[in-house]
């Protein structure tokens, strides 16, 4: 008998197979690659949110805990995901400019806001006002990190890359079997994919699609990451990410053009160079409708769980989100109400 099934290897299902990887436990993960926003995420490790000057949601907190996290992948794996980005936001306003000082004087938001404006960053990247610097910012490449753990998962015997097939679970007071295989517990991490669980599905998780084009832009020369209507962040080899879109009403997969020329048509408005569309990728963020992950263990099975609804911010969020399920499930500890999923039951589970 495995302690655990994990169902999805994003940054949820990965961050708790490494949790319990390191504690020992016997755990088997399943994914079948259906769902891509862990691997296509800009991978910011920012608290701040760049459009209000505001902090993310315990984002202080989640930090420190975050960058430890991925350090310590990094010594597991014998990679490097971690790396320091420059980022800046271009002021459109002398009103914008004035909140940045507002905001920087508070006590949280302090330590990642320069109050020392730039007038300048790069001169393909023009700006009528200055540039604010964010301070204490990294960003873990996601793909890499993701696709070496799944790596050292199959070395291993712990990954199966495959579809999990919902109607094949079988419960019991003991625990889970799926296909002879036996485990104590069961976590589904299939973010987006949740709405095909039929034990979860009734969770309401909206999704949010996301998309990014890569440009080649050789003359932009630009070593540091830019928020401005768009956000651009250098990904060498004179190419650059540039995105993200925003879309509550399209849940198709893939690219489309429509997010193309939306981030083109913001780029021009951003860099002064020519450059040139070489690829695009499409991720489908779980976003939830009160903007809190969805966390715990099922109403009525008490052997099976949830980590999910990481919305537009599972880099800070998955470490300790995982830690926390950990504790809940190990240790009966109670999770936060505020992404405890049982704020859901009585409302949506009754109604489903
Ligand atoms: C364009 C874009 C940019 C982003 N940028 C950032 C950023 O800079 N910083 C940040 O913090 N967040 C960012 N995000 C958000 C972040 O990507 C998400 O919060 C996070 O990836 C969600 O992780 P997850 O593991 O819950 O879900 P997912 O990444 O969707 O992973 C779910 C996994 O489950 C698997 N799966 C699903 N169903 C099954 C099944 N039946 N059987 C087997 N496997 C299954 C899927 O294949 C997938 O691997 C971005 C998202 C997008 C789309």
């Amino acid at each position: 008998m495995k302690d655990y099934i994990i169902v999805g290897l994003g940054l949820s299902g990965a961050s708790l197979a490494y949790r319990l990887e390191k504690t020992g436990k016997s755990f088997l993960v399943f994914d079948d690659n259906s769902q891509e926003a862990s691997k296509v995420a800009g991978g910011f490790m920012n608290p701040v949110i760049l459009k209000r000057f505001t902090l993310a949601w315990k984002a202080d907190i989640q930090m420190p805990k975050a960058v430890a996290f991925y350090s310590e992948m990094e010594e597991l794996l014998g990679k490097e995901f971690l790396s320091p980005l420059e980022i800046y936001r271009r002021f459109s306003s002398v009103e914008e400019q004035n909140n940045w000082f507002e905001a920087a004087d508070k006590p949280k938001l302090a330590p990642y806001l320069d109050t020392d404006l730039v007038s300048t960053v790069n001169p393909n990247v023009p700006g009528n006002h200055s540039f604010g610097k964010v301070l204490n910012t990294k960003r873990i490449d996601p793909r890499n990190l993701l696709e070496s753990y799944a790596a050292h998962l199959l070395e291993n015997d712990l990954l199966k890359e495959e579809s999990f097939k919902h109607e094949d679970l079988v419960l019991s007071e003991e625990g889970v079997e799926y296909k002879g295989i036996k485990a104590k517990n069961i976590i589904f991490c299939e973010g987006f994919g949740l709405l095909n669980n039929p034990y979860f599905k009734y969770l309401p998780l909206r999704g949010n699609k996301g998309e990014y084009i890569i440009i080649k832009a050789p003359g932009l020369d630009l070593e540091v990451g830019v928020k401005s209507s768009v956000f651009i962040f250098p990904a060498g080899e004179d190419l650059y990410a540039v995105g993200a879109t925003y879309s509550n009403t399209d849940k198709t997969p893939g690219p489309t053009e429509s997010a193309r020329q939306e981030l083109v048509t913001k780029l021009k408005d951003l860099i002064t160079v020519d450059f040139e569309v070489v690829h695009q990728v499409a991720g489908l963020r779980p976003s939830t409708i009160d903007r809190r992950p969805l966390v715990g263990r099922h109403p009525e099975h008490k052997n099976l769980y949830c980590c999910n609804g990481f919305g537009s911010r599972g880099i800070l969020l998955a470490p300790m989100i995982s830690e926390e399920l950990l504790d809940l499930i190990e240790h009966e500890k109670d999770l936060d109400p505020e992404t405890n999923i049982s704020r859901f039951t009585k409302k949506w589970f009754n109604a489903s």
